[in-house]
């Protein structure tokens, strides 16, 4: 079968012909319709994220090995299984959820295996979606999807399960001031999660008015473009100068977190998504005074993925999809994306010609 992997850091991805996985016991071969690209294969890509002091961690050293498959949100067709599977049959139209952990840590044991203490998510410890086939583990990460359209679907695995995650996180009552950092496809999506699940008062905030513009389209009450106001000044203007209730940062660098902590109201939640990298100056006091909350959030939880698929169905959420690119075509997916120029989701379509 072909795959698009990343043989060195940096280095253009290579389409190869690499050997087709055989699955046994409770595997599945899941034949591939549709892999989003995630900013997140980008930092993979390069090699690393940019920690607190500028330096790169590196995610050689958190495990990653290559020549690697990127690609953790796909959709497809169930194409040959092991003797053990027992739910699925070969033909059927899944899902595949990519973020597997040992079955044994504690976070494990909860059913958060997102946030395994040793991770062998797909697309990142294992060869993943930019491929003609993947292996998936068990038939228990299978979600079916019936007739839904693979491409729509396919990015619930990562931006729709970390944004459900992220708005879950932020849990805001009706009517309360919601912040949502950067429209791109997480950020459009939460404000379709966030309308749908709890009806927050929503403002987004971006530096490009495209984006705005699509963002209210979803859902969006208000949009601040922070490049031509004081995104603080507005935030304070809409609030009666208190501040909003809950931010989602899907940027989650300087920019983005210090004027994000001048925007937070009393008992207000900061919930931190995004992989920008870098790092801000926290003044101690005043989140004790203020008794206000960060979170980290990271992607989602397996039993969340049929939801997101019910969602879908029930048309409360439209993933938004950009632009469909060839598996030839996936490091120049990378490459658009890198630069800015997708809006909402990059889809690699293994099988168009
Ligand atoms: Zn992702
Ligand atoms: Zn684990």
């Amino acid at each position: 079968m072909k795959a698009a992997q990343v043989i060195r850091p940096k280095k253009p991805l290579e389409v190869r012909t690499v050997k087709t996985p055989v699955p046994k016991e409770r595997q599945v071969l899941v034949e591939i319709e549709s892999a989003g690209v995630c900013h997140s294969d980008i930092h993979v890509w390069e090699g690393g994220y940019e920690g607190s002091k500028g330096e790169i961690m590196k995610v050689e050293e958190r495990g990653v090995k290559f020549p690697l498959t990127l690609g953790h949100e796909i959709a497809g067709t169930v194409e040959s299984m092991g003797g053990g599977v027992k739910n699925i049959k070969k033909g059927e139209r899944v899902i595949v959820y990519p973020w597997i952990g040992d079955g044994v840590c504690p976070a494990c044991r909860v059913g958060d295996e997102h946030i395994c203490d040793n991770p062998r998510s797909l697309g990142i410890f294992r060869n993943g979606g930019y491929a003609e086939m993947v292996l998936v583990p068990d038939e228990k990460y299978l979600v079916k999807i019936h007739d839904l359209d693979a491409n729509v679907v396919s990015s619930l695995a990562c931006s729709g399960l970390t944004a459900y995650t992220a708005v879950k996180n932020a849990n805001p009552s009706p009517k309360q001031n919601m912040i949502i950092i950067g429209a791109g496809g997480l950020g459009l999506m939460a404000i379709q999660l966030a309308r749908a699940l709890f009806n927050p008062n929503i403002t987004v905030i971006d530096i490009e008015d495209q984006r705005i513009r699509q963002a209210k389209k979803l859902g969006a009450d208000h949009g601040i473009n922070s490049i031509s106001v004081d995104a603080v000044k507005q935030i304070k203007d809409l609030t009666n100068n208190l501040g909003a209730d809950c931010i989602l940062d899907f940027v989650n660098s300087p920019k983005t977190v210090e004027p994000a902590l001048n925007m937070l109201r009393k008992r207000g939640k900061l919930v931190l998504v995004g992989l920008f990298g870098g790092s801000v100056d926290l003044n101690l006091p005043l989140l004790p005074l203020r008794s206000q909350t960060i979170i980290g959030s990271y992607t989602g939880r397996l039993a969340d993925l049929p939801d997101l698929v019910d969602l879908v169905k029930r048309k409360a959420i439209n993933p938004v999809i950009s632009k469909t690119f060839k598996l030839s075509q996936a490091h120049d997916a990378l490459v658009q994306l890198k630069a800015g120029k997708i809006i909402g989701r990059a889809i690699i379509n293994p099988k168009k010609k």
